[in-house]
C-alpha cells in the first residue's frame, strides 16, 4: 500500500486507520523508493492493534526495463536499505528534472513547479516527484484528456517521459534487501511486458539476486493469469505475496476486498521463514 510519503493520497496515520476500520488485521506500507512513511504508520498501527510490516517498493532496471520490488522488512531498514534509499531519493530527483525538460519540450511550460503544485493538491508537498504528478500536470494544462492518457501518450513504458537510466540494477537493490534481513518480492510480475518466457528469465534473475516471492495477485487481476503464475512460482520455488497496490480511497481498491488468490501449493510470503514469528503464522520453508 502507497501513502503520501510517496504517490498515494492518504497519510500514513489515515491510512492504517482505514485498513483497521475495514477489518484487515495485517498489512505493509510499501511506498516507491522510501520508508519516511514507516515511523508515523506504526505509531498508529500499535495504537489500533494492525500488524504493520515496515517496507518499500524499490525502483530498478532489468535489461532495461522499469521493474519495482517490494521490500518486506521486518526489522526495518538496517545500512545497506538506508544507504540504497538516499541513493534512491537522489536519483528520483535528478530523473523528476529530467522529466520535466522532457515535457517543455511537448508544450508544459514550468514543469517542474506544476509537478510540484499536482503532489502538493495530493496531499505532499516535499516528497520527490513521480510520474503521477505530472500526468496530472499534463491534464492540468489541457496536454492530456486524463491520467491514462497521460501515461500512454507521454510518461508511459517506452514514451518521452518514462525516464530509467538512473535506477541501480535489480542485483544491486536485492542485495540491500538481503543485507538488512528482509524479503525481496517482484511486484506485479503481469504488469510487465514480458512473454512467460522472459517473465522466467526475470524470475530466475531476480532469484539468483536473493529475490524469494513476487505478488500472485496484484490489484486488478485476471484469474486464469494468477493460476498460470502460480503454477511459474511454483516450479521456480518461490513464495506468494499479495498486493492491493492501494494509491487513493474511494476506488474499487479498498483494503480488504481485492480478490482473493487462487489456490495453491505455492506457500504464502508470511509463512517465509524470515517473516512468520512478525505476523504471527506458521513457517513453510520451501
Ligand atoms: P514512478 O514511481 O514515478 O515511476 O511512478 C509510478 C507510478 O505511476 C505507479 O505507482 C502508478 O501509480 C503510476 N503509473 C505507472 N504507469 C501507469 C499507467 N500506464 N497508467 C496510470 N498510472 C500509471
Ligand atoms: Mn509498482
Amino acid at each position: 500500500m502507497h501513502s503520501t510519503a510517496s504517490d498515494g493520497g492518504m497519510a500514513p496515520a489515515d491510512l492504517v486507520a482505514l485498513v483497521a476500520r475495514r477489518g484487515v488485521s495485517r498489512m505493509s506500507l510499501t511506498d516507491h523508493d522510501s520508508m519516511e512513511g514507516i515511523f508515523e504508520a506504526q505509531q498508529a498501527a500499535a495504537a489500533l492493534g494492525v500488524t504493520l510490516m515496515p517496507g518499500c517498493e524499490l525502483s530498478v532496471r532489468w535489461r532495461n526495463q522499469t521493474i519495482h520490488i517490494v521490500a518486506l522488512m521486518p526489522d526495518g531498514a538496517g545500512d545497506a536499505l538506508s544507504a540504497g534509499l538516499v541513493q534512491q531519493h537522489e536519483a528520483r530527483e535528478r530523473r523528476s528534472h529530467e522529466i520535466a525538460a522532457r515535457m517543455e519540450k511537448i508544450g508544459l511550460d514550468n514543469a517542474m513547479e506544476r509537478a510540484r503544485e499536482q503532489a502538493t493538491l495530493n496531499g505532499s508537498g516535499d516528497r520527490p516527484l513521480s510520474r503521477p504528478d505530472f500526468a496530472r500536470a499534463l491534464v492540468e494544462a489541457g496536454l492530456a484528456r486524463n491520467l491514462q492518457d497521460a501515461f500512454k501518450r507521454h510518461l508511459g513504458s517506452g514514451q518521452k517521459g518514462d525516464v530509467k537510466a538512473h535506477w541501480p540494477e535489480m542485483e544491486e537493490a536485492v542485495g540491500w534487501v538481503r543485507a538488512d534481513g528482509g524479503v525481496a518480492v517482484m511486484a506485479h510480475p503481469m504488469r510487465y511486458k514480458l512473454t512467460r518466457t522472459k517473465r522466467g528469465e526475470l524470475l530466475r534473475d531476480f532469484i539468483a539476486a536473493g529475490g524469494e516471492a513476487a505478488e500472485l495477485v496484484s490489484g486488478f487481476q485476471n484469474i486464469d493469469r494468477a493460476r498460470d503464475l502460480a503454477r511459474q512460482l511454483d516450479e521456480l520455488g518461490m513464495y506468494a505475496s499479495v498486493g492491493s497496490d492501494f494509491h487513493f480511497p474511494g476506488g474499487p481498491l479498498a483494503p480488504g476486498s481485492m480478490s482473493p488468490p487462487p489456490r495453491t501449493k505455492v506457500p504464502p510470503v508470511w509463512c517465509h521463514p524470515r517473516l512468520a514469528t512478525f505476523f504471527d503464522a506458521p513457517i513453510a520453508t520451501i
